[in-house]
């Protein structure tokens, strides 16, 4: 049953993407939160894939992973960054997902016999989402991806506006996310194209009532007079969103204008006479000190080109800087480049990472990055492949075992190997024992979301977490291969972290090296679970590492 309290805030954007609504409705959440309300922040995302699991990085960005293994928009990493609130698989919901209902439901004769449209039936299907899982929720922020005017987003506009309808204004609001390009030679701020993305909304039912406007310079009397007037939207109903040196500045920014406290007005809650910020401030101030320390951390993977690939693990970086009041520079290094390349830029950081990642291309590169990071004592942490990197790396160079390798990198057979990373037969989901075979399919047979992983009491990892049993979120296929554990020991692989599971055997979930200051690879993404407020242990300790590092090299 939905929740009959729950207001909902709708945040459209209009004229161009990356307008940073996510980041908008992310500072929204945590300013409604800070007024003591439970916020959820959901994204409709209108691309036909059911989830972003099977999506190019590249084209895409990160793939989030939830506690409760939704593979979703990097946008769901920003909600859970900045409101602390853990998103779950009910807070992000694409076309593909809502088509694949349908049509399932029309195959068991559910509609029993009507013609299946967009409208009503997947809207009906859109609004019944979006009201799904709010008993604990007193505001559902719902970020609708693309912009509006793409065909894709029709329904989802047409859905919203229905909603408005059913619940009316006391329960909806719309807010309009847009650009007032600054033309240099004009010396001034263009409202047209914002007031075509209104008329565009307009045209589909939709009149916002609230507009966030992204702009370089002030948003000046005249410009809001015209917005005001050509846009129907109160003045003081207007708001900017200017270029931030950090997108952690942005809910001061909104604070300082009031937003919370006219969404609030609008829906006749209480607001706080005072909320503070102050830890917000602390965060501004540290991320933008010049007077910081610097350290650089390589980051060895194939994403290089696109950051936005590797988004909460530079956010996580950056927290643990936070916390050491130390500015945390990313050397992006890309894995396919030669050995002498790679050595030369290597040269240049106090710590070595390399990244989750999937497929066979810049491995090398990257084992060869792992034994730099041994040979020369410089922090390593490997999340995810890198941890099954430096697994590799441990056979191959110190045992001498040159075929050890992973067999995602030969799933053609092409070649006898030593699959020392492996795909284990049976796996345990949401309690039930799996099967998956070398060639099931790619979307929802990997190991995914939040399991708990044991700790050896007296081992490093068990030190860093101050825990013996942690939880963590997945995303991977492969396993360390148990039956390579007693050689691996052998050369210094210490496994110090397993999965519990009553009937499955354990497997190594966490590997360090004895023999080195700070060595440790981690089959899960600790990135993901990193605050601003509240830095991940596990960088905070490897951020301390290669901070020590700098008098080691
Ligand atoms: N490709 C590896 C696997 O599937 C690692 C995945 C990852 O790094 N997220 O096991």
């Amino acid at each position: 049953m939905p929740n009959a309290e729950t207001r909902y805030v709708f945040v459209t954007g209009g004229v161009v993407s990356s307008l940073g609504k996510g980041i908008c409705s992310a500072a929204l959440g945590a300013l409604l939160k800070l007024h003591g309300y439970r916020v959820r922040i959901r994204k409709f995302d209108p691309y036909l894939n059911v989830d972003a699991g099977t999506m190019n990085p590249y084209q895409h960005g990160e793939c989030f992973v939830t506690d409760d293994a939704a593979e979703t928009d990097l946008d769901l990493g920003h909600y859970e960054r900045f409101t602390g609130v853990n998103a779950r698989k009910t807070d992000c919901i694409t076309a593909g997902q809502i088509y694949q209902e349908v049509i399932a439901h029309e195959r068991k004769k559910g509609f029993k016999g009507a013609t299946v449209q967009v409208v009503p039936h997947i809207t009906d299907a859109i609004k019944s989402k979006l009201q799904e899982d709010t008993t604990d929720t007193d505001f559902v922020i719902c970020e609708i991806g693309g912009t509006v005017g793409d065909i894709e987003g029709l329904p989802f506009l047409e859905a919203i506006r229905q909603v408005r309808n059913d619940l009316g204004s006391e329960r909806t609001l719309f807010i309009h996310c847009t650009l007032l390009p600054y033309l240099e030679t004009a010396g001034e701020l263009k409202t047209k194209p914002a007031q075509h993305s209104v008329k565009e909304l307009l045209g589909v039912g939709i009149q916002p009532d609230f507009m966030i406007c992204r702009t370089t310079v002030a948003l000046e009397k005249p410009e809001r007079h015209k917005l005001a007037q050509f846009c129907n939207i109160h003045d003081n109903r207007l708001f900017e969103s200017r270029d931030a040196k950090t997108i952690y500045a942005v809910p001061k920014m909104l604070h300082g204008q009031a937003l919370d406290i006219r969404v609030l007005e609008y829906f006749n809650k209480p607001a706080k006479s005072h909320i503070s910020l102050k830890a917000w401030d602390g965060i501004v101030t540290s991320l933008t000190d010049p007077n910081r320390d610097c350290i650089t951390v390589g980051i060895v993977g194939k994403y290089t080109k696109l950051p936005d690939a590797y988004k909460s693990l530079i956010e996580a970086l950056q927290h643990a800087g936070i916390h050491h009041n130390v500015e945390v520079k990313i050397s992006w290094i890309d894995s396919g480049k030669s050995p002498e390349e790679l050595r030369q830029k290597m040269d240049q950081c106090q710590g070595i990472l390399v990244p989750g990642g999937f497929g066979v291309r810049g491995i090398e590169g990257m084992i060869d990055a792992v034994r730099y990071a041994r040979e020369k004592n410089v922090p390593y942490l490997g999340i995810c492949l890198g941890m099954q990197i430096a697994v590799i790396e441990a056979m191959r160079n110190i045992g001498g075992s040159n075929l050890a390798d992973s067999v995602e990198f030969h799933r053609d057979k092409e070649r006898e190997i030593e699959p020392v990373i492996a795909l284990l037969s049976e796996w345990a989901k949401d309690g039930i024992i799996e099967s998956r075979g070398i060639h099931s399919d790619f979307g929802g047979t990997m190991r995914l979301g939040a399991a708990d992983c044991a700790l050896n009491p007296d081992s490093k990892i068990a030190q860093i977490y101050d825990a013996t049993v942690i939880t963590e979120r997945h995303r991977h296929r492969y396993e360390v291969n148990p039956h390579y554990c007693d050689e691996l020991a052998k050369l210094g692989v210490v496994f110090s972290g397993h999965t519990q599971h009553e009937t499955l055997p354990a497997i190594p979930e966490i590997m360090e090296r004895e023999d080195h200051p700070w060595f440790i690879g981690v089959q899960f993404h600790p990135e993901l679970k990193s605050r601003p407020f509240e830095p991940h242990p596990l960088f905070a300790s490897y951020i301390a590492a290669c901070l020590q590092n700098e008098r080691l090299l």
